[in-house]
């Protein structure tokens, strides 16, 4: 683990990029990311027809249990981070996961 020195993130060490205020680890700075916006998409739930509502990001955390899932899962989830948007007719939730970025893992 190393420590973010902006925002006190832990970050896991073969991070170069604080997942929580893009600070690069090997360019000692904040770097900009244009297209990754969170709650800038524009989705219409399939069964009401009406705009979706963007509710956060949510991050798995380090250490979920897996379980069944194993290793592969485990390794998937350190890395994803998803925008969460709520159908706000019929409560339906979709996860979004910010495709436009790209982590110099
Ligand atoms: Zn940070
Ligand atoms: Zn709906």
């Amino acid at each position: 683990m190393k420590t973010c020195p902006i925002c006190n993130s832990e970050v896991e060490d073969h991070f170069e990029l604080c997942w929580n205020c893009n600070y690069s680890f090997t360019e000692k700075k904040i770097v900009e990311i244009k297209d990754m916006v969170p709650g800038s998409r524009e989705i219409n739930c399939l069964r009401c027809n009406v705009e979706m509502l963007f509710s956060g990001e949510y991050k798995f955390h380090e250490g979920t249990r897996a379980g069944v899932f194993g290793n592969l899962f485990e390794l998937l989830i350190k890395r994803q981070k998803f925008e969460l948007y709520i159908c706000p007719k019929c409560g339906k939730v979709e996860f979004f996961s910010p495709t436009n970025t790209t982590y110099p893992l």
